[in-house]
């Protein structure tokens, strides 16, 4: 079953009722596009991801509808049955939420906590519920350390904030600096060039930065052309592999298939090729390296 895409064009009896955003092959139903205000029962998460204790989530859903998404997951545990990318849930009470759970906390929190792992916290619907903003306020009367994972130039937004925490990272997970190639994956998130300017801008503002190169597309994401855009940008960088497991292949297949099929035979072993990765890793090391630029390293599934 595909996730994020109606079935077949044939489904689509009643044409405005599809928003073609920026393409046309990836749709999403307005009519099934909404935003639930929800009250979470928690919001400061322990989080099973490598080096990361802790994380917040906003949102539940992520309206960019990135065909490779991981975190389609989860509707298996909220109980959605709508395509990923066509429901967004608002924790509206997130901010009292997490006041309650760092005034109970005995010592004060000092570990990292990412900001998010399984949604975007700056989705067009934050410019609304300003959630994440409120989030970041409590973080900083605590001095929380935070890193911001986000795929949005929104983030510029919250500066002022981002500026007085005593640790603070901030990462702009890109695939590629091709726009055309980045809207076809990720059909309603900014683009590259968006996202580079807010590199761009968060450290100009002392923001420590890093990119997120996810996923690594072989033949399509370019290593060096992304480390020569990324150049002066950031502090650090980290690569994730192609996770071509369930759900995520189906996205990444149907676009393979519709605009690069050259590469479709093969694509998914060579995702899986130790030989690919390993050479892919010591690139990125070499090229980090000279550009000095930390490696956090290649990350594979
Ligand atoms: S921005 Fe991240 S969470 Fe949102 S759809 Fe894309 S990969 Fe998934």
């Amino acid at each position: 079953m595909l996730d994020a895409f109606p079935a077949s064009p044939a489904m689509v009896s009643d044409p405005k009722r599809w928003v073609s955003l920026r393409d046309d092959h990836i749709k999403i139903d307005k009519e099934k596009m909404e935003i639930n205000e929800i009250q979470a029962k928690r919001i400061l998460q322990k989080s099973g991801l490598p080096d990361t204790n802790y994380v917040i989530n906003p949102y539940i859903g992520c309206v960019h509808g990135c065909a490779y998404c991981y975190a389609r997951f989860i509707k298996r545990f909220t109980g959605h049955t709508e395509a990923w990318g066509s429901f967004l849930d608002a924790k509206i009470n997130a901010p009292a939420l997490l006041k309650k759970q760092l005034e109970k906390r005995k010592e004060p929190l000092k570990e990292v906590v990412l900001i998010s792992s399984v949604t975007d916290p700056y989705l067009p619907a934050e410019s609304k519920y300003k959630l994440t903003r409120a989030i970041l306020e409590v973080l900083l009367e605590y001095q929380v350390p935070i890193s911001i994972l986000t795929k949005s130039d929104m983030v510029v937004r919250d500066l002022d904030l981002l500026r007085q925490f005593k640790k603070c990272t901030v990462g702009l997970s890109l695939m590629t600096i091709n726009n055309e190639l980045a809207h076809r994956f990720e059909p309603r998130a900014p683009s590259p060039t968006r996202r580079t300017k807010a590199l761009r801008k968060l450290r100009e503002n002392e923001i420590y930065t890093y990119a997120f190169i996810s996923p690594y597309l072989p033949h399509l994401s370019d290593i060096e052309r992304l480390m020569e855009t990324l150049n002066g940008l950031i502090n650090e960088i980290g690569v994730e592999a192609l996770n071509t497991r369930g759900a995520n292949w189906v996205g990444v297949e149907q676009i393979l298939t519709q605009f690069y099929p050259e590469f479709l035979s093969g694509y998914k072993q060579l995702s899986k090729d130790d030989g690919y990765w390993s050479t892919l890793e010591d690139k990125t090391r070499h090229l980090t390296a000279q550009l000095n630029i930390s490696f956090m390293g290649l990350y594979r599934h």
